[in-house]
């Protein structure tokens, strides 16, 4: 019945589709699922499912990721002359066979083919299959390399199709065009993704209705969407193709931008609890800080008390750099609230960062007698009179729901079902700038006021994801550090000058400072690694190097296959016995039990460390304000961004601090990246020059947002931004509930479904 419904949305003309159904009675749509289309069947339906791709529709808008440009054809005479490149060219199979390799692993289909004036021969590996699916006097369209080997020129490894005649150019799949390339998975080639794609499009494109509106079509002269489905798949021309994801990335911007604003206009029309500025406690409680507060400090501060005033939730981004001072800015916010009569939650990323709010606040609210509490994975403790305490769940929840916790500062665990907040007013979250939106959702559990919402992050987020992805957020920037900060010396260490760090660290250890250093993960490639070679066999000998991928360095590769946490003991054992025989070192990994965590940066911070050595654990929000010395090993495998954070880990002090970048790979373009941290110290234009240089799946949480590619890529297009947020707020205004776009309406559940799936 839904697909019928599904028909109609569609306006299918149902009497055709029937009539044209292969499985005699069954009703073939763009709804139907993968596997009743007897190519793809069960088995493979269960591989694309790996890609999100369930039904015939899904597999037409699974886009092809990049082109292979083989639509010169040229004759086997001059392909003969291009060594080196890739040709494409049209002939007759004189002769194939398969013959077993000296290496045991592969077999050789080898072949001659022959055009009106010359003859070439043609190598395949390891597809045996080939010799019984083409046969002499076949006519093929070959596209491969011209390579050379001792008796002279042949085509390598050659993506083929068989035609009818030579000169024949009309509905190739594979070579003589621009040939699509899918991003592929294990059993799922881009040959075939081409072979089951191509017939579905001719089939069902004509189902596909538009889904923009009709004057945005006109407006920007976009593709109409069958023809743009088509163009992306099977361009005519790169024009085509370029025409078509115009198209596709307006499309998916413009989703994202009409869903962020119909949940704004729901979040407007609801109210939050009104809490007036109490001045006189704010200055009561700037003149206990042992420092005054900084100008963009103090603005930030009060547009966030402004907000607070307000019936209407508060949605607000705190951006700082690391160690500008958010968490004073919040706690304003906090104790303004809480004498206010109402709740605050406040919740980190881990449990080391709760732990540590936890007695930063504590410690800042100590003469307002407010009652704080903390609650992650295993603990719950209360603060109150000026002493904490461990308590039980049971009893925390039971405080929090009384109204006795003024404050709960935590993990996760803050948003679970049991947690009840007796009058929640105001929602922090720390670092976690993802779906801020849905967490405050979970908070509210069907209270009638919603709390207002404060996240804080030192990640820059530019600007169009703050408008899009993280929900239409309102901006406020704490751009100035606290006076007493030096600059981070950053250095770029030569691996001649390596010897005379270790040195310095000495030095700077004698003198009683702490030292980070920060060893990368390497778990990712030695995964990688193993997957190839289930993909492809041990990897030994010249034969094998024709499909690995180019980059993997073979003789490195070995290197690679040890795991992150035994890397990171070998290097605390270089240290500890070789290096630096005198000093305290400890480990710190993402494998410790949290409490272990904990316990070894207390001793860092008290100066019962020495060094410590990490992976990326100790990325976010700790504070040891003797830490003077940041290390870097691998310095390339980090972002710019991230880079930026450890290195804000150190410098929050009055004392000079440093950071030293290690680097195994000195390619131009790590230079680059490198020297851009040397001389920048500005979060935000290191996360431009990252977008610059890495693209936007660089930034921070875009990754894992599960925001699709053609949005990311227009992400970082401020214009097509303002464009598509305007186009959605004038669709919005004339149709806010979208009754007069169904197929928009549709599009847009769908969309909704795809970014809440995770
Ligand atoms: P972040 O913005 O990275 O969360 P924190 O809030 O942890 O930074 O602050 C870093 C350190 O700077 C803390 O020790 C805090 O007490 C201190 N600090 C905050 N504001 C100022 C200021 N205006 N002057 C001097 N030190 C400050
Ligand atoms: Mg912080």
């Amino acid at each position: 019945m839904a697909e019928l419904e599904y028909a109609l949305v569609l306006g299918t003309n149902l009497a055709r589709v029937v009539g044209s159904s292969p499985t005699a009675g069954t009703m073939i749509l763009l709804s139907t699922p993968v596997e009743e289309i007897p190519k793809i069947g069960v088995a493979y339906a269960k591989k694309l499912k790996k890609f999100g791709i369930k039904t015939v529709q899904d597999l037409l808008f699974y886009f092809p990721a990049r082109y292979d440009d083989f639509s010169e054809i040229i004759s086997i005479k001059e392909a003969r002359h291009r060594l080196g490149q890739t040709v494409c060219v049209q002939g007759q199979i004189t002769e194939i066979e398969n013959s077993n390799t000296f290496k045991k692993f592969s077999t050789l289909t080898e072949a001659v083919v022959q055009d009106d004036n010359s003859e070439i021969k043609v190598i395949w590996f390891n597809q045996p299959y080939l010799a019984k699916s083409l046969r002499q006097d076949d006519f093929v369209c070959l596209a491969g390399k011209v390579s050379l080997y001792k008796e002279g020129v042949y085509l390598n490894n050659p993506s083929y199709e068989r035609i009818n005649e030579i000169g024949e150019n009309e509905e190739l799949t594979h070579t003589g065009r621009i040939v699509p390339v899918y991003s592929e998975t294990r059993g799922v080639t881009s040959r075939w993704l081409r072979y089951v794609i191509k017939p579905l499009l001719y089939r069902f494109v004509e189902q596909i209705q538009e889904s923009l509106p009709g004057e945005i079509v006109k407006k920007y002269e976009f593709l109409p969407i069958q023809e743009a489905v088509w163009q992306l798949h099977f361009p005519n021309s790169f024009e085509h193709a370029d025409a078509a994801k115009a198209r596709f990335s307006f499309e998916e911007l413009f989703l994202i931008q009409l869903n962020v604003l119909k949940e704004k206009v729901k979040l407007m029309l609801k109210k939050s609890p009104a809490c007036p500025m109490d001045a006189d406690l704010m200055k009561k409680f700037t003149d206990t800080l042992p420092f005054l507060l900084t100008d963009s400090q103090k603005k930030c501060a009060f547009a966030i008390l402004k907000d607070l005033e307000k019936l209407v939730p508060m949605s607000r981004l705190l951006e700082g750099d690391v160690g500008s001072g958010k968490t004073v800015v919040g706690a304003m916010a906090m104790l303004n609230v809480v004498k206010c009569g109402h709740q605050v939650a406040f919740m980190a990323p881990t449990e080391i960062l709760a732990k540590q709010h936890f007695k930063t606040v504590s410690e800042l609210l100590k003469p307002f007698d407010v009652k704080i509490g903390m609650l992650t994975g295993k603990d719950a403790r209360i603060y109150k009179d000026s002493e904490t305490f461990e308590v039980s769940k049971k009893s925390f929840n039971g405080d929090l729901e009384n109204g006795q916790i003024d404050i709960a500062i935590g993990t996760h665990s803050l948003i679970q079902k049991n947690i009840i907040f007796k009058d929640l007013a105001l929602v922090i979250l720390d670092e976690q700038h993802r779906f801020g939106v849905e967490q405050r959702d979970h908070l509210i559990k069907g209270k009638k006021l919603v709390p207002h919402l404060l996240s804080m992050t030192a990640t820059p987020i530019p600007r169009t994801l703050a408008l899009t992805v993280y929900g239409d957020l309102d901006l406020c920037l704490i751009d100035e550090m606290p006076k007493n900060r030096k600059k981070v010396k950053t250095v770029i260490v030569e691996p001649s000058q390596r010897k005379d760090a270790y040195e310095f660290i000495k030095k700077e250890v004698l003198e009683g400072k702490g030292v980070f250093v920060i060893y990368p993960k390497i778990e990712s490639q030695a995964s990688k690694l193993k997957e190839a070679i289930e993909k492809h066999g041990p990897m030994t000998g010249s034969a094998t190097e024709s499909f690995v991928p180019q980059n993997y360095n073979l003789n490195s590769l070995a290197s690679l296959a040890i795991n992150e946490v035994k890397a990171l003991k070998e290097e605390y054992e270089r240290l500890s016995k070789e290096i630096f025989p005198d000093l305290r070192i400890t480990m710190l990994h993402g494998k410790m039990k949290p409490a272990e965590k904990e316990r070894i940066m207390l001793d860092f911070k008290k100066g019962e460390i020495d060094i410590l050595l990490s992976t990326s654990v100790v990325e976010v929000g700790v504070d040891v304000p003797r830490a003077t010395i940041m290390m870097i090993e691998g310095a390339e495998r980090f972002g710019l961004s991230q880079l930026h954070q450890f290195r804000g880990r150190v410098g929050r002090s009055d004392m000079q601090s440093y950071c030293f970048l290690f680097t195994t790979d000195p390619s131009m373009l790590n230079r680059k990246r490198l020297k851009a941290l040397v001389e920048s110290n500005n979060g935000f234009e290191l996360a431009e020059k990252d977008l610059e240089i890495r693209g936007p799946g660089s930034l921070y949480g875009t990754v894992q947002s599960g925001i699709p590619d053609m949005a990311m890529q227009g992400l970082s297009n401020i214009f097509l931004v303002e464009k598509t947020r305007a186009a959605a707020k004038e669709i919005l205004e004339k149709d806010p509930e979208l009754k007069n776009h169904p197929m928009l309406h549709e599009r847009l559940k769908q969309f909704q479904q795809r970014i809440h799936f995770e």
